[in-house]
């Protein structure tokens, strides 16, 4: 079993919105976007993983004061991971000693207070109890989403991404899927604005979930602020049969063995 809590799962901030951050049981985040602000100061301590899907701020805001709130509350290091040029960017323009502390030699070297740690590219690994593995992502920077899975429950997470026929690919391959996020930033009406931020839109959206088996949750997120509702009603207008979510910041799923 899965339990997934979306702490952050909005495209922007503004009264109850929050920016990307998925818990994973008590202890793994994906992305550490403004949702991470809702856990509480102990839940923070607790935190001994946070998996990157990129270095857009939406998705990174909060890792640099969460390091800095927790300090001294715990004996281990928060691991930080992610693609190889995605910790390049956080190593060289976050934790850099201008933006913000170096804590990966805070500290010392021999005990810091964080590690960046690159993740094997194509392969499964081990975070925190659950097998990972990354997924094509196409947003005109270093990214990837995540294929995770733990107890025969599987989840798929776009990231950030364009049109990415990869991971379509994978997840239409994948009989062992029982949900996927995928972000929709865009409305229809947005579609030249999701072209050129290399974002999901409505219409990209329908197409790839006309392919997907019924079996398997539909996930919506990352909807930018102001067009929740509209993504929602020409999504549920064009896939009334699927099970298409909508989930607000905060929203939390199980996810069983299929
Ligand atoms: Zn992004
Ligand atoms: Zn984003």
């Amino acid at each position: 079993m899965i339990k997934l809590k979306l702490l952050g799962c909005n495209g922007g901030i503004g009264g109850t919105r929050r920016t990307t951050c998925y818990a994973l049981d008590e202890s793994v985040l994906i992305d550490a976007g403004t949702g991470l602000t809702s856990l509480s100061l102990e839940e923070m301590a607790r935190i001994d993983h946070v998996v990157l899907t990129h270095a857009h701020f939406d998705h990174i805001a909060s890792l640099p004061l969460l390091m800095d709130s927790v300090i001294g509350m715990r004996t281990g290091p928060i691991n930080v991971w992610g693609p190889q040029r995605v910790i390049e960017i956080v190593a060289n323009h976050v934790f850099n000693n201008q933006i913000w502390p170096d804590f990966t030699s805070i500290p010392s070297i021999a005990h810091p207070f964080a590690k960046l740690n690159a993740i094997p590219e194509n392969q499964t690994f081990d975070i925190g109890g659950f097998k990972l593995s990354t997924l094509a992502a196409n947003h005109g920077i270093p990214a990837c989403g995540y294929r995770v899975e733990k107890a025969g429950a599987v989840l798929a997470f776009s990231g950030d991404t364009a049109d990415c026929p990869d991971f379509w690919e994978a997840i239409h391959n994948d009989d062992e899927l029982a949900g996927v996020i995928v972000e929709c930033s865009y409305s229809r009406k947005m579609h030249e604005m999701a072209l050129m931020s290399m974002h999901m839109d409505v219409d990209m959206v329908i197409k790839e979930f006309s392919q997907l088996r019924s079996n398997v949750a539909g996930i919506i997120v990352h909807r930018k602020p102001g067009l929740e509702d509209e993504i929602e009603s020409e999504l549920r207008a064009a896939l009334p049969d699927r099970d298409v979510r909508f989930p607000i910041s905060g929203q939390e799923y199980l996810f069983q063995t299929k």
